[in-house]
C-alpha cells in the first residue's frame, strides 16, 4: 500500500459490533469477561483500548514498522523508552535537542544513574568516539530544533549496528510522510503526536514505533506498568488527523520552501535555516533521506537583537505567537526568549540560536497571505 492509502486505511477496520466505518471512541475503563480467562482481547484500558489500538496500528504502518504504542504526551513516550535502561547505562544524544527531552534526561534519568553524553552529530566521528560497551541508546533528532540541522540517519545506523546500543529517532519535525527512520536502519521512532501527526493543535500525545519484537514487548510492558497512556477521545482525534497527513505535509512543505526562499532574498534577513535551500550545509543528506523539507523555517535578522525580533513578532497578524508547531495554522516564536530561554546565553549562541533567531511553523493557509504577513512584519 502507498503512503496516502495507508494514511486513510491502516489500522482502521469497520467496527465489529455495528459496522461503523469510523473507529468509535471506546470510552470505557474495563471489559466484561465471558468467564475467567475468556474475553474478546481487552481486559482493562490501561493495558489496551480499541480506539488506541487502531491508532497504534495506523502509526506503525505509516512509519513502516510493526508495532506502535501511544502515550499521554511526546515526553511520556521518551520516558517509556528511557525506562528500558539500567543504572550505569549510557546514552549518546544530539546536543541541539528539544528542551523538554534535555530536561527529562538531565533532571529525571541522570538521577537514576543513567549517563547522558551530548554531542554534535553533523560529524559522525563524534559519536564513534563516545560509543562504548555501556552505550545502550543513541538519541537523535533530525531536523533539529530550532536550527534545522540535518543528521545522516543511515550513516549513524551503520555505526550503531556494530555496538550494544539501539538507535532511536525523534521524528516529530519530519513525520513519516517526509522521513522514515526505520527504513534507514533506526530501531525505534518517537513522535510528539501533538505536532504534525495530530496536526490541528487540539491534542497532546506521544508515540513509539518499532519493528523489533523484543523492543516492542519492552515498550508494551512499560506502557502498562507505568501507565502513561493517552485517552480514547484523543486517539480518535488523531485517527482523524492522520487521514490528511499526506495532503497537509505536501502543503506545509510547499509553503515552507516558498517562505524560506522569500526570506533568503529579503534585505533585513541575515540567515535562513531550512534544509530545502541548496545553501544549507545538510542539503544533500536532507535530499537523500527526506521527501520534502517540512514547514519549519528559522531565520535571524541583520539587526541581531532580541528587541528587533520582538518587534517583528508584534507586527504579525496571521502568524500567531505561540509555542508548539505542526498545526494547520501558522505559528511564530522567538526561541531565545521562549522555548530555549532556560539555556545559558553562551551555550545558546554556541548552538546557533542567535538573539534575533525566529522560528516559524508555516501552516497551510494560502501562501500569498503568509508572505504578505511576513513582508509586513519585516518592514
Ligand atoms: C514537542 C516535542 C516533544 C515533546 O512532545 P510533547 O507532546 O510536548 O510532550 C519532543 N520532541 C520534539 C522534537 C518536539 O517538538
Amino acid at each position: 500500500m502507498k503512503f496516502a492509502t495507508k494514511a486513510i486505511h491502516a489500522g482502521v477496520k469497520p467496527d465489529p459490533s455495528t459496522g461503523a466505518i469510523m473507529t468509535p471512541i471506546y470510552q470505557t475503563s474495563t471489559y466484561v469477561q465471558e468467564r475467567v480467562g475468556v474475553n474478546k482481547g481487552y481486559e482493562y484500558s490501561r493495558t489496551s483500548n480499541p480506539t488506541r489500538s487502531a491508532l497504534e496500528s495506523s502509526l506503525a504502518a505509516l512509519e513502516g514498522g510493526k508495532s506502535g504504542a501511544c502515550f499521554g504526551s511526546g515526553l511520556a513516550a521518551i520516558d517509556c523508552l528511557m525506562k528500558m535502561l539500567n543504572p550505569g547505562d549510557e546514552v549518546i544524544s544530539t546536543s541541539d535537542l528539544y528542551g523538554g527531552s534535555y530536561r527529562l534526561f538531565n533532571t529525571i534519568f541522570a538521577k537514576y544513574g543513567i549517563v547522558i553524553h551530548y554531542t554534535s552529530m553533523q560529524d559522525l566521528s563524534n559519536v564513534e568516539q563516545l560509543l562504548n560497551e555501556r552505550t545502550k541508546m543513541v538519541w537523535v533528532e533530525t531536523p533539529t530544533n530550532p536550527t534545522m540541522s540535518i543528521i545522516d540517519i543511515a550513516g549513524l545506523a551503520k555505526l550503531v549496528k556494530n555496538s550494544n546500543a539501539i538507535l532511536a529517532v525523534d521524528n516529530t519535525f519530519a513525520t513519516p510522510f517526509v522521513q522514515r527512520p526505520l527504513e534507514l536502519g533506526a530501531d525505534v521512532v518517537m513522535h510528539s503526536v501533538t505536532k504534525y501527526l495530530g496536526g490541528h493543535s487540539d491534542v497532546v500525545m506521544g508515540a513509539l514505533v518499532t519493528s523489533n519484537d523484543e523492543i516492542a514487548s519492552e515498550i508494551y510492558r512499560i506502557q502498562n506498568a507505568s501507565g502513561a497512556i493517552c485517552g480514547p477521545q484523543d486517539a480518535f482525534l488523531v485517527l482523524r488527523g492522520v487521514k490528511t497527513l499526506h495532503l497537509r505535509m505536501e502543503r506545509h512543505c510547499a509553503n515552507g520552501l516558498k517562505v524560506a526562499e522569500f526570506l533568503s532574498s529579503h534585505p533585513a534577513v541575515a540567515e535562513v535555516c531550512y534544509p530545502g535551500l541548496p545553501t544549507h550545509p545538510g542539503h544533500d543528506i536532507a535530499k537523500s533521506q527526506m521527501n520534502g523539507y517540512t514547514g519549519m523555517v528559522s531565520f535571524s535578522l541583520l539587526d541581531d537583537t532580541t528587541e528587533a525580533a520582538h518587534s517583528l513578532l508584534s507586527r504579525c497578524r496571521l502568524f500567531a505567537l505561540a509555542e508548539s508547531l505542526g498545526g494547520v495554522e501558522s505559528l511564530i516564536g522567538h526561541p531565545a526568549s521562549m522555548t530555549h530561554a532556560s539555556i545559558p546565553k553562551e551555550e545558546r549562541l554556541k548552538a546557533g540560536i542567535r538573539d534575533s533567531l525566529i522560528r516559524l511553523s508555516v501552516g497551510i493557509e494560502d501562501i500569498d497571505d503568509i508572505l504578505i504577513d511576513l513582508e509586513h512584519a519585516l518592514n
